[in-house]
């Protein structure tokens, strides 16, 4: 079951944030994991893909590009959008730090996705789009 991969590009839109959680949580299924593994993943996986949503293409829905693979028993997933980017990440990364307070945001998507999964990485740049780098161990005594 290692070294398995998928790739799935989805338009930016509301309604395609549970069929990309769906999506990953049915791949990562053959590694068996917990169904509390599984809801941690999905959980990251919407918190992700609604900040591209959101805040990468605030005026017009550009594209989400979401890789994961299978490496010994841990599940990497990569969420890759060409939108507007971070002017700060450290910034970004501060729970309760939103950009769009009035809109009912609370702040909270990264602190959430790095509290789920065991690694995130985020990189960015302004005006060329956010890239977020998440992993979590699903079988322990993988090799
Ligand atoms: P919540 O996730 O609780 O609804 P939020 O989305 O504002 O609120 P985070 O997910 O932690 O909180 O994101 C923090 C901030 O990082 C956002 O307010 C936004 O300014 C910026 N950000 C996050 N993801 C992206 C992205 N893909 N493109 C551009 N900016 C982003
Ligand atoms: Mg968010």
């Amino acid at each position: 079951m290692n070294n398995n991969k998928m790739v799935l590009k989805i338009s930016a839109i509301s309604e395609n944030e549970h069929f990309a959680r769906t999506v990953v949580g049915c791949f990562v299924l053959r590694l068996n994991p917990s169904v509390a593994q599984v809801s941690d993943i999905k959980t990251a996986v919407s918190e992700a893909v609604t900040n591209c949503i959101v805040h990468g293409y605030p005026n017009n829905p550009g594209e989400i590009t979401i890789e994961a693979y299978i490496e010994k028993g841990n599940i990497h997933i990569n969420i890759f959008d060409n939108g507007v980017g971070i002017s700060n990440i450290e910034e970004a990364l501060q729970p309760f730090y939103t950009t769009k307070g009035d809109e009912e945001r609370s702040g909270m998507g990264f602190t959430i996705m790095q509290s789920f999964m065991d690694s995130v990485e985020v990189k960015s740049k302004l005006n060329e789009g956010t890239k977020i780098y998440m992993s979590k161990k699903i079988i322990s005594d993988a090799v």
